[in-house]
């Protein structure tokens, strides 16, 4: 497709983060899903951070070519780190996502000491949200956080599932209710906690289907206590700092699953054009193109909304304006990564399940986590169907 979004700019940088991504991080791809070797993923987020395409987020910071960096250029980061491995590309996903509060949201001194090893590419960070009864609703956080006046210290007690780059992560970005008498989108605060602070341990790491080499994995705060300016924004501000991220967090896993889905594209398209069966090449048949057509329009789809949302942002559109576009860029996304690697394991037969033909089973089970990540469908579903009935407020 002519992505006629892009400018010559953005493109021109597409064709360097590839090249980037081709020389250091495809030699390494099994080494990170084989091998589940974590180190390999530093050192290629390293190299990331030192190529600065790590900061291209966030214009103050961002000291390179590109004469308007933005959340267009970290959207192709993230596609073409995940054409080649999606495990990667979550982690520096996550990163970018601890990052970005930070930046809004931190005092200056921990803006400092945090903020700059991350988009180095020297420090991985994680965000913390999700407990064994809060996922999609945030009502039942369990996790405490309380002021304690004598030592001037936050103390945070509780603990939290589904946690990308816990135990590996440098900092964490932890929400938890700090006025347990109000709703929880009124009393929740955001604190930041190093790596090292005692108390937070990790008791597990879950096994997934999928994104092997990247790690989640269970986090414990027990009696946790960091100084008083680990604060980020305001107390009990920390459900707005949480949707102020959830913008941002879906374009990008819009390039996520625009990058798993078009690797799988590719394979399936390759494999019909030269697989011979009944005299023809597969992609001959109708029942095949039609394969083949459906995954070309809904990844176009998902290219134009996830550019669409993207230079929205860059245009200095954000918060409500931006919900339904970014919501509606994660969904479609995400569910086109799931259908496009369906489909191309369909297309390869018994090629498309087995490890030793090629990586169509990664991506298979690569894809399925995507609508589960940053917000499911269903939430998704719902707020772009809120931004469109504002009159009657469809509930959940
Ligand atoms: C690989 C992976 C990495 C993750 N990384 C992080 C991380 O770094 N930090 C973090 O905090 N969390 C993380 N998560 C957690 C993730 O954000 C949650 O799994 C997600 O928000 C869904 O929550 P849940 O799993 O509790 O499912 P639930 O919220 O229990 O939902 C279960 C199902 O019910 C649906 N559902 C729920 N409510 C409704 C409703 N009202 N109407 C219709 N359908 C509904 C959901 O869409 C879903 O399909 C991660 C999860 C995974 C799998």
């Amino acid at each position: 497709m002519h992505d006629f979004f892009l400018s010559d700019e953005d493109r021109a940088f597409r064709a360097e983060v590839r090249d980037f991504m081709a020389r250091e991080l495809g030699p390494r791809v099994d080494a990170i899903e084989k091998d589940q070797d974590f180190s390999v993923q530093l050192a290629v987020a390293r190299a990331l951070g030192e190529a600065g395409y790590l900061k291209v987020m966030f214009r103050d910071l961002y000291k390179g070519n590109l004469g308007k960096p933005g959340l267009t250029h970290a959207v192709i980061v993230s596609e073409e780190a995940a054409y080649l491995n999606y495990a990667f590309e979550t982690t520096i996903a996550t990163a970018l996502s601890c990052a970005y509060p930070i930046h809004a949201h931190a005092r200056p001194a921990l803006r400092e000491r945090y903020l700059t090893p991350i988009l180095e590419g020297r420090a991985v960070g994680s965000i913390c949200m999700t407990e064994p009864n809060v996922g999609s609703d945030s009502a039942g956080m369990e996790t405490r956080i309380r002021f304690d006046e004598k030592t001037r210290e936050w103390v945070i007690d509780g603990f939290k599932r589904y946690i990308s780059n816990a135990s590996k992560a440098d900092v964490y970005i932890v929400w938890g209710i700090t006025d347990p008498d109000v709703a929880p989108q009124k009393g929740m605060t955001a604190i930041l906690v190093p790596a090292g602070t005692p108390g937070l341990s990790f008791p597990r790491t879950y096994e997934f289907m999928g994104r092997r080499g990247s790690v989640v994995g269970e986090v414990t705060l027990e009696n946790v206590r960091v100084p008083e300016e680990n604060l980020l924004g305001e107390v009990n501000a920390g459900f707005r700092i949480m949707l102020g991220a959830f913008n941002f967090e879906r374009v990008i896993l819009g390039g996520s699953g625009l990058g798993v889905a078009r690797s799988a594209f590719d394979l399936a398209r390759d494999h019909a054009q030269t697989r011979e069966s009944f005299g023809q090449k597969l992609g001959q048949k109708q029942l095949i193109w039609d394969m083949i057509a459906q995954m070309s329009w809904r990844i176009d789809a998902a290219e134009l909304l996830t550019h669409r949302a993207a230079k929205m942002y860059d245009a200095g559109i954000d918060g409500k304006e931006l919900m339904r576009e970014a919501s509606q860029t994660k969904l479609v996304a995400t569910e086109t990564a799931v259908f496009c690697s369906d489909r191309a394991v369909q297309i390869l037969g018994g090629d498309g399940v087995t490890r030793q033909y090629g990586r169509v089973e990664q991506l298979y089970r690569d894809a399925r986590a995507l609508p589960i990540v940053g917000g499911t469908s269903e939430m998704c579903k719902y707020l772009i169907a809120a931004r469109e009935m504002p009159a009657i407020r469809p509930n959940l």
